[in-house]
């Protein structure tokens, strides 16, 4: 579903991503972990082509994110292009990102409308359906300022699935929170993945929640990943002398 091939990115002199390789299955969890300064944000951000990249493809859904093949070669992609694709993936941040002067279901409808051209009525149901799914339904009416830190994530979250994206990207999502409200977004996040439907990327500093809902952990540094695996095999047995240190310094 998605695809970093050999992909390359560099500051000026910093070169952050170094020929990274990535292939992340339908429907799978993959969660990033890794020391400060190791890429891990600059990875999504790339995949919201927020990032430009400096060598490389990223394939999403099977398609180039930013080239498209024009007689057999890569070429790259205009700007319809690149909306399509991007229009797959949905992606909620560490600071939740709500537009303060509308309602939680306002946040909802906005995208749905706006960019899709759903209906009202459809957005509305749709927007309400998916604030229940998260446990908001009775905050719907309620500005974000009205709202806990981890009430506006689970907004976040049920905004983001609003545009049916095929791919969900979660950068650090609880940072930001106070640590009693950071199982209900755990919770939701783990609800997503029990659904199944949803590929998704995150990058989190919460070993235990990696550990509990990831199907595959990348362990990334100096802009390449180390070592990956398996929840049991990255925390249970590291093979690689950076994943152990770093293992032993936040466990
Ligand atoms: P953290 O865990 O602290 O969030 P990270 O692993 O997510 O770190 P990135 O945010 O991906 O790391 O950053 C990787 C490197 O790229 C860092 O050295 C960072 O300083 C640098 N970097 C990120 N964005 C920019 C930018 N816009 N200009 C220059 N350097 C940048």
């Amino acid at each position: 579903m998605v695809r970093f091939a050999n992909v390359r990115k560099s500051y000026g002199s910093l070169t952050v991503l170094d020929h990274l390789n990535l292939d992340i299955d339908m429907g799978e969890m993959v969660t990033i972990i890794g020391p400060s300064g190791s890429g891990k944000t600059t990875v999504l951000r790339m995949l919201m082509t927020l990032e430009t990249i400096n060598g490389g493809v990223i394939y999403v859904d099977g398609e180039p994110l930013t080239h498209m093949e024009k007689n057999g070669v890569l070429v790259p992609a205009n700007a319809a292009h690149i909306r399509r694709i991007r229009s797959k993936i949905g992606m909620c941040f560490q600071h939740f990102n709500l537009f303060p002067h509308m309602t939680a279901l306002q946040n909802c409808m906005e995208g749905p409308v706006q960019v899709l051209g759903m209906s009202k009525k459809e957005a509305q149901e749709r927007s309400l359906e998916l604030l229940d799914m998260v446990g908001m339904a009775d905050k719907a009416g309620q500005y974000p300022s009205r709202l806990s830190g981890g009430q506006q994530q689970r907004v976040a979250i049920a905004r983001a699935l609003a545009m049916r994206p095929k791919v969900m990207l979660f950068d650090e999502v609880t940072s930001a929170l106070d640590p009693e409200v950071i199982g209900e977004v755990t919770n939701v996040i783990r609800k997503l993945v029990d659904a199944h439907s949803l590929t998704m990327l995150m990058v989190t500093h919460q070993m235990g929640f990696a550990r509990d809902i990831s199907d595959r952990v990348c362990f990334f540094h100096s802009g390449a990943i180390a070592e990956q695996g398996s929840p049991v095999e990255l925390f249970g047995a590291p093979k690689n002398e950076r994943t152990q240190q770093f293992l032993n310094a936040v466990l």
